[in-house]
């Protein structure tokens, strides 16, 4: 089909994710892509600044992995994993818990971040029911995002995207975000819900909320909260499948705290980005709760695709690869660049906050409109970057970068330029 055909088909037959389905401008057509680069079916070449929905860490038909689907698809695509299992999920789960904290003990596979992040929650609640200490409440933070699923929705923020669902969501207690001039008043409001003693779990992102905006927030206020839940028995629940595999310079952000969560909820970085794979792992102690032949504390949870062998054999090459020592590199090159560009922007008249994790770096840009995901800075932010060939979307009047870790001086070089002349440009 020409390209003509194609864009014509898509407006006609494809509802795309996060798009209205009028007056929105009509999507790019992708042919191929390679390392940080898309390339589009027209001839351009754009560079993928925030990793395809961050998901994206050893650049886009990164071989290694490339090999791997194929050799693991012509030797076996799906097995049912209740009573059958295979090397490349063994493989995998042996990988993942030597990354994790030491007190993680099983890891359970689902299809993607969200449902990654229900079985963490169902785990949560049935740990409770079978310890038969009845705990029914959950803390989250305020602007967490955590998926789309209904149980993901209801740990989330509150807003525009999940008002029509409002009536379906389970009651969550959200405490304020953290920021240095409120962190007694959050660890206030938080020992007060978890003093009911009815807390069942604590989800969060650790140190860095994607969705709101990669907004940042300390270790140490996270290691109080931490605190709280120990004394009240509050299981904890590290969502980390946006700042998992290397995003915030080391695998996980939890690696910055001095205490371990109960349960980790993985996807995005996990297969590379390559294919969509879910992980939840849990401590010894979560698991404990499980270990009974009683039918009754069974964790009755699985999806048709749990453990897809060519998911898990991606997700193994893109592990090897997080592990070598070139990638680790990468890491450093790419945090000690957006450090530069850190200091040298931090001053702009045209910045009203500035963060930096690892290879996350988000500018909020001043704005007169309310922070929010439908500022309308947001259009004139994507289309200035877009005419560039640089993909920088961004959230409400946030530009982040979140780059695929194989993205070189001299690309990074190019994403801070135009962000600078975009700076300077609305600052006339
Ligand atoms: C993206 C994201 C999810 C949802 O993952 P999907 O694969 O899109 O379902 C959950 N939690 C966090 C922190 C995320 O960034």
């Amino acid at each position: 089909m020409t390209s003509e055909e194609l864009k014509r088909l898509d407006r006609e037959v494809i509802w795309h994710p996060y798009s209205p389905l009028v007056g929105s401008s009509d999507p790019i057509l992708i042919s191929s892509a390679e390392g940080a680069y898309f390339h589009t079916a027209d001839g351009r070449k754009i560079l993928d600044a925030i990793s395809s929905w961050w998901v994206n860490t050893h650049g886009h038909a990164r071989k290694e992995i490339a090999d791997a689907i194929a050799k693991q698809a012509s030797e076996m695509q799906q097995v049912m994993f209740a009573g059958f299992t295979h090397e490349p999920a063994i493989k995998l789960g042996k990988g993942l818990l030597e990354i994790l904290p030491k007190n993680q003990s099983k890891v359970f596979f689902s299809d993607d971040g969200s449902t990654a992040v229900e079985v963490g929650l169902k785990m949560a609640f049935q740990y409770w029911h079978n310890m038969q200490k009845p705990k029914t409440k959950v803390i989250a933070l305020d602007g967490a995002y955590h998926g789309d699923t209904f149980g993901a929705m209801a740990v989330g923020e509150r807003g525009t995207f999940t008002e029509p669902f409002f009536p379906y969501l389970f009651k969550v207690d959200f405490v304020d975000f953290p920021q240095p001039d409120n962190e007694d008043k959050v660890i206030q409001q938080f020992r007060e819900i978890a003093s009911s003693g009815e807390v069942a779990a604590f989800i969060f992102e650790p140190l860095v909320q994607g969705a709101a905006g990669m907004r940042m927030y300390s270790p140490e206020l996270l290691e109080r909260l931490f605190g709280i839940c120990q004394e009240y028995e509050i299981l904890t629940i590290a969502d980390e499948v946006m700042t998992g595999f290397g995003r915030t310079g080391k695998y996980f952000a939890t690696d910055y705290l001095s205490v371990d969560p109960d349960i980790y909820c993985l996807s995005k970085g996990l297969t590379g980005g390559t294919i969509a794979l879910g992980v939840t792992t849990c401590s010894k102690d979560v698991e404990k709760a499980y270990h009974h032949a009683d039918i009754t504390k069974t964790f009755f949870h699985g999806h048709s695709f749990t453990a897809n062998p060519i998911a898990c054999a991606a997700a193994n090459a893109s592990l090897e690869l997080l592990r070598s020592q070139d990638c680790q590199k990468q890491l450093e090159m790419i945090t000690k660049h957006h450090l530069e560009f850190y200091n040298k922007v931090e001053d702009h008249p045209m910045v009203a906050k500035i963060q930096h994790l690892g290879t996350i770096l988000s500018i909020e840009v001043k704005s007169d409109d309310a922070t929010s995901y439908t500022n309308n800075l947001r259009k004139k932010i994507s289309t200035y970057f877009m005419e560039r060939d640089l993909h920088l979307r961004p959230l409400g009047n946030v530009i982040y970068i979140i780059p695929p870790f194989v993205v070189n001086a001299e690309d990074l070089a190019k994403i801070y330029n135009a962000i600078m002349s975009f700076l300077n440009e609305i600052n006339q």
